[in-house]
Formats: structure tokens, C-alpha cells, sequence
């Protein structure tokens, strides 16, 4: 068994479509399972739908920029548009005339309609070519409530994959969509933005699948993003807990979450170009090869965040302890922290949704001082030649520097 993502950017056109039905042609000896992400940047204009219809602004055109567009390639791929994806426009138009309180619960209400629209589209061109199924993925994949960040509920879902799948995997390869979840109510959950990589994770560990398959607009798992540097390297092979590394600093290769699931049964993780199919690709296994070539990696929009004691006492340990409570209470990701008598800094991810939150939690023992706009640049198993390479950083805030890493935030110009 072997588990297949596609992501958006693989299926943005009706050629994309056929050119992925060309790749999973090519392995249908054992069964499979293909992940697909929404169409191109659907779930972007999802996102702004979302917003809108939550503001009471008027989403109409935008609505129906996004059918224009799935239309388009449902003409080109076959004559009419089938009744099932005329539904889930349907029912998404339903959903946007009726935003309830809750921005997170609404926002997963609205976004999985990118993914169910373009696995149905999937399916009606493969199944003209060769027979296949179409699974709802909100059906096996069970998770909290946490919406847009729901945490998977492994016991109920491996469960319901293992309940599911076998049979319909007898018919041919199983179509399904990636990020998207139910949770115990059957509302609708995401698993956090580019989370389709993990779900084939998911798949892939609770069928105990031979590899898990991403295939990507990049030859492999590059030491730089080729769009920012000129000769960026493609690795072989890596170890799963480098690419795990790479991924907390930014590298946007992999969803984070990804590893974990495939290292705790052993599941080999290729990442090939769908454009080049037959290249050879990064494989990610247990091995613990250490790569010896030098990563960049850039991570755009930061904020650093200065907490800072209000009366004048020391940061000491049961006050670092606080600190954390409220990042991990506002589901704050540290990319780097740095700590003073009276002080402590944290740099994160620009969001001002999780910011207000710690603020929050934090107000009465500290003042919340924060700058926005900032780049994290780091390089992995850097070598003296490395820092020639790095672009101009602008002012540097905050700079960091171990024996094989070195991090720097900066000010861009
Ligand atoms: N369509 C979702 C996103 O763009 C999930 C994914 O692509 O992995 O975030
Ligand atoms: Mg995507």
C-alpha cells in the first residue's frame, strides 16, 4: 500500500489533472491512497470569502471568481459540471449567508469546500480513465474542536481508516482531500494551513503503507529555496529528524507535522517533483545521516515580543514558568527566545489573533512590547563559506550562533 499528496499547486489546471492521473497510472500494482490539496490558491480566496462573509462585506463576485475558475477546468477535463460539485457550491453559498459568532468554528465550516471540490473533480476525470473511489476524508479523520488547528484524535481515526479503506482500496486507488477533519459533533475541522502533507501522513500510519509519496513543483528536498537562491542543492537522502529541524525553522518542504507519525512506524517519506516524475527525488528515513551540506532557510513575518516585568523584579524561573504558560495557552510557536534580568524575548509568527491572547493572559504582571515586520534567516550546519551566501539582512535585531547553527533576525531594507 502507498500513500500519494498532491498538493494545490500540482492540480491549479486541468493539465495538472491529467498530468497527476499520469503519475498514479504508473503505480497502480499495490493499492493507493491520493491525497489531493485544494485547487491552486483556492483555499487563499476561501480564506477571503470566509472573512468577508463573517464582516457582512459582500463575497458574491469573489463566490463567483471561484466557480469561474473550478468551472473552467471541469470544461476542459469533461463536458459538463457534475451534480456533486454543483452541490458543494450549493452548500457553500448556504454556508456564507449564514457566518455564526465564532471566526475559527465559521472559518473551518468554509474552507474545506477547496479540498472536497477538487477531490471530486479528481475523481470524475479518473474514474473516465480507470476505476477508483472517492472518500470523504471528514468521515475517518476525527479530531478536537480546535478549529483551524484541530489536534487528531488517533484511537477514533485509525479506527475508522481501518474500518473503510481495505474495501474500497479492492475497487482502485482511493481519492480523498487532505486538512480536513471532522470532530466528535461531525463539524467540520482543519488541521492548520499546508496540513494536507500530514494527512497523508496520517493515512499512511494508520494503514501501515510502505512509503508516503509528496509530490511537489521542486525536484526534491532542496538546502535552500531555489526561488531566493541561485544553486540550491538537492538532497538524496536525509534522516527524519534533520528534515524535522529544517521544518521548525521555517523550511516550508514538509508540513512539521508530518514526521512524527511516519518515524514512529518506520514509513519512508519521498518528495518528488510532479513535473519530473521519474527523477529521483529526496528519500526521509530513520537513518541518521547527518547532511553535510549547509541550509538556508527564511521565515518571513515575524514579530518579536519583549515581556517585561512590571515591577521591577527579576525574570527568574516561576515567572519563565508564566511565560509559558501563556505562549502555550495561546498556541504560540517560539522560533527563537532570548532571556535578561527583566526581560524575556520571543520571536513567533506574525499574528496579532495569538498575540492579544498572551497579552491577555499576561497583563497583569507584564508589559507586552512587540515589533513587526521581521525576517528570520537561519543556516543549518553552516561552513565559513555560508554567511558569503546570504543575501543583505538589512538591520540586524537579534543574532544567534551555536556550533552548527546560526539564526539571525532581521529588519528587512
Ligand atoms: N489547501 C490547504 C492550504 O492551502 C492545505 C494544503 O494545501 O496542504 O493550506
Ligand atoms: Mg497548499
Amino acid at each position: 500500500m502507498r500513500i500519494f499528496k498532491f498538493g494545490g499547486a500540482s492540480v491549479k489546471d486541468a493539465e495538472g489533472v491529467r498530468n497527476l492521473f499520469k503519475i498514479v497510472e504508473k503505480s497502480l500494482d499495490l493499492p493507493l491512497v491520493v491525497v489531493v490539496s485544494a485547487m491552486g490558491k483556492t483555499t487563499n480566496a476561501l480564506e477571503l470569502l470566509a472573512r468577508k462573509a463573517y464582516n457582512k462585506d459582500d463575497w458574491s463576485d469573489d463566490l463567483q471568481k471561484l466557480k469561474a475558475y473550478h468551472q473552467g477546468i471541469c470544461a476542459d477535463l469533461f463536458s459538463d459540471l457534475p451534480e456533486d460539485i454543483q452541490n458543494w457550491f450549493l452548500q457553500l453559498e448556504g454556508t456564507l449567508q449564514n457566518p455564526g459568532k465564532n471566526w475559527l468554528l465559521y472559518y473551518d465550516q468554509i474552507i474545506p469546500f477547496g479540498e472536497l471540490i477538487s477531490t471530486s473533480i479528481v475523481y470524475h476525470y479518473m474514474i473516465t480513465q480507470t476505476s477508483c473511489e472517492w472518500l470523504d476524508a471528514r468521515s475517518c479523520i476525527k479530531t478536537n474542536s480546535f478549529f483551524t488547528e484541530a489536534n487528531v484524535d488517533w484511537e477514533l481515526t485509525s479506527h475508522f481508516i481501518s474500518r473503510d479503506l481495505p474495501e474500497l482500496l479492492q475497487n482502485g486507488p482511493v481519492i480523498t482531500q487532505g486538512f480536513i477533519g471532522s470532530d466528535l459533533t461531525g463539524k467540520n475541522t482543519t488541521l492548520g494551513r499546508e496540513g494536507s502533507d500530514f494527512s497523508g501522513a496520517i493515512f499512511a500510519y494508520c494503514l501501515k503503507a510502505e512509503s508516503l509519496t509528496v509530490w511537489k513543483d521542486v525536484p526534491g528536498l532542496l538546502n535552500a529555496d531555489p526561488k531566493k537562491f541561485k544553486g540550491a542543492e538537492l538532497f538524496d537522502e536525509l534522516s527524519y529528524q534533520e528534515v524535522t529541524e529544517l521544518t521548525f525553522y521555517g523550511a516550508k518542504v514538509i508540513h512539521p507535522k508530518t514526521i512524527r507519525p511516519l518515524a514512529q512506524r518506520g514509513i519512508p517519506l519521498y518528495v518528488k517533483s510532479f513535473i519530473d516524475p521519474s527523477g529521483q527525488g529526496t528519500l526521509i528515513t530513520e537513518k541518521d545521516k547527518i547532511a553535510t551540506k549547509h541550509c538556508f532557510v527564511f521565515k518571513e513575518d515575524q514579530l518579536l515580543v519583549t515581556l517585561r516585568v512590571k515591577d521591577n523584579s527579576l525574570m527568574d524561573e516561576k515567572k519563565l514558568v508564566k511565560l509559558f504558560q501563556a505562549t502555550s495557552h495561546a498556541n504560540i510557536k517560539i522560533n527563537l527566545m532570548h532571556n535578561s534580568a527583566l526581560t524575556f524575548t520571543l520571536c513567533m509568527d506574525d499574528n496579532l489573533d495569538k498575540l492579544g491572547k498572551l497579552k491577555d493572559y499576561l497583563a497583569g504582571d507584564f508589559h507586552v512590547l512587540y515589533n513587526e515586520g521581521l525576517h528570520l534567516a537561519t543556516i543549518k550546519n553552516y561552513t565559513e563559506g555560508s554567511f558569503q551566501l546570504l543575501p543583505d539582512m538589512g538591520e540586524k535585531i537579534l543574532e544567534q550562533q551555536t556550533r552548527n547553527n546560526y539564526q539571525v533576525l532581521y529588519k528587512p531594507v
